[in-house]
């Protein structure tokens, strides 16, 4: 089953780049990043505030838009390697260009470059997730928003938001989601991962998502599992993310299997995988020795991501052929 074809639908571009380009980069650069790696070239490091700061880190490296097309094609390798077939990517114009229209537009090409390549060469598809960041404000999202409308299309096809959960209210980005529904964007928020419940709720209420980013602490709230399962909503599960980083101690304490139980639309993806230490095999492996998961549930798990994929009928159609859906 380790060999299915799979579709990702939860991917940070930069969060998923191979530590050896990133260590690539630093060297043309003449930067030393040496502290962010161990004595095997992983990322290293202890807890959620020191995830961020490696991340960040990580992330001075990529500066541009030549950088972020060979980020692509790094990205999309590795993903290809485990065989996934499809995969949507959160980029955020906050990191390409500071949210300069041009600049984007810019980052952008060479991003759909490296992504058409990929896929004439090596079979995996890319669709362009544009992500505000919450804790940068909503401000910072409304020209998120506008990029991400202005560039909409067969390629930038969602619109999400990730960042601090803690910080302001989900309903201080409802003009953003709004002008992105407008553009004809499909919208995904982050929530219900280091949130409760509630902030669920509010992601549905007030950005009226069809897929929630995590959304694994509704688990929580049974009236709320009940809601996401009747109205279809999508969770963009990322075990081995919330493992590394503590909101679940393990596998076996992990809700995905109580939710997919309870009718709710479970999907599999690895967030940031080299910083989690993951891979899309690695999360096929370790769900089927957690739960028994034999081909039947995998192939069900595909065909539910590609469904909820943002991208056209004839692309999702050729995906759920590939899956054997
Ligand atoms: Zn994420």
């Amino acid at each position: 089953m380790n060999e299915l074809p799979k579709v990702e639908l939860h991917l940070h571009l930069e969060g998923a780049a191979p530590p050896a380009f990133i260590r690539g980069l630093a060297r043309e650069q003449g930067v030393d990043l040496s502290g962010i790696f161990d004595a095997q070239g992983n990322y290293a490091y202890r807890g959620f505030v020191d995830f961020l700061r490696v991340y960040e880190a990580a992330c001075t490296v990529l500066r541009t838009p030549r950088d972020f097309g060979r980020l692509t094609r790094a990205v999309l390798e590795q993903s290809a390697e485990n065989g996934v077939i499809h995969t949507e990517a959160f980029v955020s114009p906050d990191f390409c260009g500071g949210r300069d229209l041009g600049a984007w537009r810019e980052y952008l090409a060479a991003i759909r470059e490296a992504a058409e390549e990929a896929e004439r060469e090596l079979g995996i598809g890319l669709r362009v997730i544009v992500t505000c960041i919450r804790h940068f404000g909503p401000d910072a999202a409304r020209q998120t928003a506008r990029c991400a409308a202005e560039t909409a299309g067969d390629f930038v096809t969602g619109f999400g938001i990730g960042g601090d959960e803690g910080q302001g209210s989900k309903a201080d980005f409802a003009w953003s989601f709004d002008m992105a529904r407008e553009a004809g964007l499909r919208l995904t928020a982050h929530a219900g991962e280091w949130g409760g419940p509630d902030s669920v709720r509010d992601a549905l209420d007030h950005l009226r998502v069809e897929r929630i980013g995590h959304g694994v602490r509704a688990i929580e709230d049974p009236a709320l599992v009940d809601r996401l399962a009747e109205d279809g909503i999508v969770l963009e599960v990322c075990p081995g993310s919330n493992v590394a980083l503590g909101v679940y101690p393990s596998m076996r304490d992990h809700p995905i299997e109580r939710l997919r139980k309870a009718g709710v639309k479970v999907t599999v993806s690895t967030d940031d995988p080299p910083f989690f230490h993951t891979t899309m095999r690695q999360e096929y492996d370790a769900l089927h020795r957690t739960f028994d998961w034999d081909e039947g549930v995998f192939r069900d798990i595909a065909a539910t991501s590609a469904r909820a994929a943002f991208c056209d009928a004839a692309t999702r159609d050729t995906l759920l052929e590939r899956i054997g859906a």
